[in-house]
């Protein structure tokens, strides 16, 4: 027992063999609070959060001095900033080492969900870019998609495949991460379930299992590409023991230190030695060899009889082709058609660029995701709200509006899309998605 919290004995003990004379540090760690963060979302800047403490490895990463309702906060509905423990950013490090000049490149980030990492990756990647965000458990994909919507790209294509999957496709990424479910050490003092559910048992299933996860992460990987790999546990099995013999070079990062601790293979993060959670991160490279030429995929390059909504709702229209999946209609970067018609092929796709709407008959229904895009345009018919109606608005009530114009209309706070809503004679429909709406009071 350590305050009021139970650890299991076989844990701490497991600790006192890694930390030695720092152990009861660790542990007093354990009795201080989390401290909350939060980053910002690079393409729908705002202020709000602008005089707060710097987290000094992630350039658009806040800790706040205390934890605020996020709930009630409209930006947070708009996909102004992703809620996220400190530690885990430090990808971006690794990523400004791998691809410094920040070329085109095609990413997986195979375990994606809730797109802690996916979002920040799509943050740091340029538009010529590709990421492929997987996550195999359905109702945690759909929450993925929901936070990517809600960040706003359109080079980003969500799958719902195991890892085994991914062998199909020898060669093609340049990078991949494998943020791989773990023991959740790391995670203690944040979520008490986490310590319900540690078993040395468990420890020993998660080592399988992540071991699987990278075999065939590597297949896919390019020569010369890089993997990074990370989890959020303290356990060697889990995390430098599991890279020994994976068949890459591990990569050493040259950055300053941070207060993160070098481990044989990678890099540990302690809570009572750095401002967040435990975490573990390495950086691999494939060495060079053999490259697969991947297919040129046909396309239906004629113009879509619905390209002319592309022109109605997206800035730089043309940059985007058209996609129809049944009575779905999808805006797919052009430049990273090819790509997206090879995944297409061997995936299961839950999602890919913008999700226009649907087409009812002669009707299109615009649909949330638009609303959420950095794309769409600024100058279509909109409505400001202050912060209570703002609220009515995602709890799907009413707010008191006199929409002027009949049809479509985007509902704004501060400036940034929360929605739509449809107007007819005299009344609107809140179109906001029940599934999202704020119930708590
Ligand atoms: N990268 C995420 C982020 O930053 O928000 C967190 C990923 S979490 C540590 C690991 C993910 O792996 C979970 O979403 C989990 O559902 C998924 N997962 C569980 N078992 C898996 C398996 N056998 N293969 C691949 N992914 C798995």
């Amino acid at each position: 027992m350590i305050g009021e919290h139970m650890y299991p004995e076989a844990f701490l003990k497991r600790m006192k063999n890694i930390l030695g004379d720092e152990f009861n540090s660790f542990v007093q760690s354990l009795e201080e609070s989390s401290p909350t963060s939060i980053r910002l979302n690079p393409f729908k800047t705002i202020l709000k959060f602008e005089e707060e403490e710097k987290i000094p490895w992630c350039m658009n990463g806040r800790y706040l001095n205390e934890r605020p309702s996020f709930t009630f906060d409209p930006l947070f509905h708009a996909g102004t900033y992703y809620v996220q423990e400190a530690s885990s950013m430090f990808i971006e490090q690794a990523w400004k080492q791998i691809n410094p000049d920040n070329e085109p490149v095609r990413v997986l980030d195979m375990c994606a969900a809730p797109g802690g990492k996916s979002t920040h990756l799509l943050s740091l990647m340029n538009e010529e870019s590709l990421l492929v965000s997987n996550e195999v458990i359905p109702n945690r994909n759909k929450v993925l998609q929901q936070n990517l919507v809600k960040w706003g790209t359109a080079n980003c294509v969500v799958t719902q495949n195991k890892p085994e999957d991914f062998s199909a496709l020898e060669n093609f990424f340049d990078i991949i991460l494998i943020d791989a479910p773990c023991s959740g050490e790391g995670l203690f003092r944040k979520d008490k379930d986490a310590i319900r559910e540690w078993s040395e048992e468990n420890v020993a299933m998660c080592s399988i299992r992540q071991k699987e996860i990278l075999k065939h992460a590597v297949a896919c990987l390019k020569p010369g590409g890089f993997l990074i790999y990370s989890t959020c546990t303290f356990e060697p099995d889990e995390n430098d023991n599991q890279l020994a013999d994976c068949g890459l070079r591990i990569v050493d990062l040259e950055i300053q230190k941070f207060g993160q601790v070098k481990t044989k293979l990678g890099y540990q993060f302690y809570p009572h030695k750095i401002k967040g959670e435990g975490f573990y991160i390495s950086i691999m490279q494939k060495e060079g060899g053999e490259t697969t030429k991947h297919e040129q995929q046909t396309t239906n390059n004629k113009p879509s009889q619905f390209s002319i909504l592309n022109t109605q709702y997206l800035k730089q229209a043309d940059n985007f082709q058209t996609h129809t999946k049944n009575d779905m209609l999808f805006a797919i970067p052009k430049m990273l058609m090819n790509d997206f018609l090879i995944i297409e092929k061997h995936f299961y796709i839950r999602h890919a660029g913008i999700f226009m709407g649907t087409i009812k008959g002669k009707d299109f229904l615009p649909s949330h995701d638009l609303a959420l895009s950095n794309y769409v345009k600024v100058d279509l018919p909109a409505i400001e709200l202050n912060h209570e109606d703002a609220i009515t608005y995602l709890r799907c009530e009413s707010p008191k509006i006199k929409p002027e114009h009949r049809g479509w209309c985007l509902i704004k706070y501060q400036g940034y899309n929360l929605g739509w809503i449809k107007a007819i004679e005299g009344r609107f429909n809140n179109y906001f998605p029940k599934e999202l709406r704020i119930l708590k009071r």
